[in-house]
């Protein structure tokens, strides 16, 4: 097995690093998906509210590798929620990425305020589980507390929750409950991009402890991150559309951070969040119309 495969709680077998397209425009997308699947990704995370999942889909298409070698995640939005609404966004789905079966299928939020419809939607995911349409099912920005109801009113643990994860935000406690319930933790925003493109006071990019390690090992500071996460368990998503990035963010299969190093990155969380608040998801701040296929 190499070292780029994660086994879900469900036996499914994932790469831990993959390709995300968040903001990635769908005129570029299909170059970026093709480029990376070059190099060497075979994991490719997208959503519905990115509107980008065409492009996605073309790029798999084009890239000559065969369906079965790449493992397709993408997310329902909130406006999507509920039993027969969910049922249907899989359809819009596969329909946009040119697939019958996709590989993880997640809901992109809690909806704390309609939770009920949270639940509806994550049943929608079950049935589309049992029916071999998807091969495994999850959550993003689940927090404990979503977990737990979530845990208690459904059959099917999720396999992934995926989560504002970098060196300045690392909510370890809901990573310790992830794992407490088998749920692998993937990491959003795994280079701290949010911490550039969003006009936060620092950006991991430039960070000293992560760029004196970088030196050590003749490496950037993103390497060093991914490095970080994959050695702490963790599945992790960077996004680029620039092939030299694309390309230097896959390249860290031949270098070992120490002990130590793990350590001193663990040590830079500052408890500041760059995403939104999961707690303050509603329908009536972010619902958005997904497009049919
Ligand atoms: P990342 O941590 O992946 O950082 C991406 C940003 O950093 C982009 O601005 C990119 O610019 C830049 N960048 C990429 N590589 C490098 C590098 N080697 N050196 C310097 N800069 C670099 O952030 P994202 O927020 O995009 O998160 C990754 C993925 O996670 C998303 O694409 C998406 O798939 C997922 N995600 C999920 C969320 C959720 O709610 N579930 C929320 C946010 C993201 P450029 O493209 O110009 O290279």
């Amino acid at each position: 097995m190499s070292e780029n495969t994660i086994t879900l709680n469900n036996g499914v077998e994932m790469p831990a690093l993959g390709f995300g397209v968040f903001q990635t425009p769908p005129d570029v997308t299909s170059d970026a998906v093709e480029e990376a699947l070059r190099v060497g990704y075979r994991l490719v995370d997208t959503a519905a509210a990115y509107l980008n999942e065409r492009g996605v889909g073309d790029g798999i298409a084009r890239s000559g590798i065969a369906r079965d070698d790449v493992f397709i995640e993408t997310k329902v939005w909130i406006s999507d929620y509920g039993y027969d609404a969910t049922l249907h966004a899989f359809d819009k789905a596969t329909g946009k990425l040119g697939v019958e079966q996709l590989d993880l299928l997640i809901l992109h939020q809690a909806l704390p305020s309609a939770f009920d419809r949270t639940l509806d939607a994550y049943r929608a995911l079950e049935k589309l589980l049992a029916d071999g349409k998807v091969r495994a099912i999850g959550v993003s920005n689940f927090m404990p507390e979503h977990l737990e109801r979530l845990l208690a009113a459904t059959s099917v643990v999720p396999a992934v929750n995926q989560i504002e994860v970098h060196p300045y935000f690392q909510q370890t406690e809901l990573q310790r409950v992830d794992a407490e319930h088998g749920i692998l933790t993937q990491a959003w925003s795994p280079i701290g991009g949010i911490t550039s493109y969003r006009d936060s006071e620092k950006s991991t990019f430039e960070d000293p402890t992560l760029l004196a390690i970088a030196a050590e090992y003749g490496k950037s500071a993103a390497q060093v991150m991914l490095r970080w996460h994959l050695q702490r368990g963790r599945s992790a998503i960077p996004k680029s559309t620039k092939p030299e990035r694309i390309a230097e963010n896959f390249d860290v299969f031949d270098f070992e951070l120490t002990p130590e190093q793990l350590a001193s990155i663990d040590a830079l969380d500052t408890g500041v969040r760059g995403g939104p608040e999961p707690e303050a998801i509603t329908l009536e701040a972010f619902d958005r119309s997904i497009p049919e296929a």
